[in-house]
């Protein structure tokens, strides 16, 4: 086996293939990472989540980095590291689109909206519209690839 990086485009067709990351968000300087869905679409990965912790977090600190990866065995995998930034989808009037758009990329999934939307104990929503839309804008993303055999 050996290990070699990836190529940006390596990178990408592993981040468009895939739909699950890990989140790694950072707050006074101790980290949190959760599993999350997303959709990419040009140089963003779009989300949804409720509000809680991550997007807490995330306003108040927004780089970011998530983990993406295909794994076929201890010797054959892809591992894709992205940094990037959160950002926030405005419901305001007139800047809707995004949202709208990120929502139709998402649905493709079926019961896309279960893993974000439900929650141990039932959230007090206070508000038609708690649900939070957000992309992170990728800065940089670097990947390496463990492939069988040798170089
Ligand atoms: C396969 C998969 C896909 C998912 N997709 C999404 C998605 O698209 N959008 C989305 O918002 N969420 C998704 N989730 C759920 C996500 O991982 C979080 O559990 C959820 O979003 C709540 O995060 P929070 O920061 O709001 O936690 P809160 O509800 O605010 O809870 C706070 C505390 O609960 C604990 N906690 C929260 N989540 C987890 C967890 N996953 N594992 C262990 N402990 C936890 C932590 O200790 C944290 O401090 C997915 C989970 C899985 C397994």
């Amino acid at each position: 086996m050996f290990v070699k990086e990836m190529s940006r485009e390596e990178c990408q067709s592993v981040v468009a293939a895939a739909d699950l990351a890990r989140l790694a968000c950072c707050k006074e300087g101790q980290p949190y990472i959760v599993p999350i869905n997303y959709a990419l679409l040009g140089n963003c990965l779009y989300c949804f989540s409720m509000p809680g912790q991550k997007i807490d977090w995330m306003r108040s600190n927004p780089k970011v980095a998530l983990q993406i990866g295909e794994f076929a065995s201890n010797r054959q995998w892809k591992s894709v590291v992205v940094r990037g930034r959160y950002r926030e989808l405005a419901q305001t009037e007139g800047r809707c689109d995004e949202r709208i758009h990120a929502w139709s990329l998402l649905e493709k999934r079926p019961n896309w909206w279960e893993p974000g939307g439900l929650t141990p104990v039932p959230r007090e929503i206070s508000g038609a519209s708690a649900h939070v839309f957000f992309c992170v804008e990728i800065d940089e993303m670097t990947g390496r690839a463990a492939c069988p055999g040798e170089l």
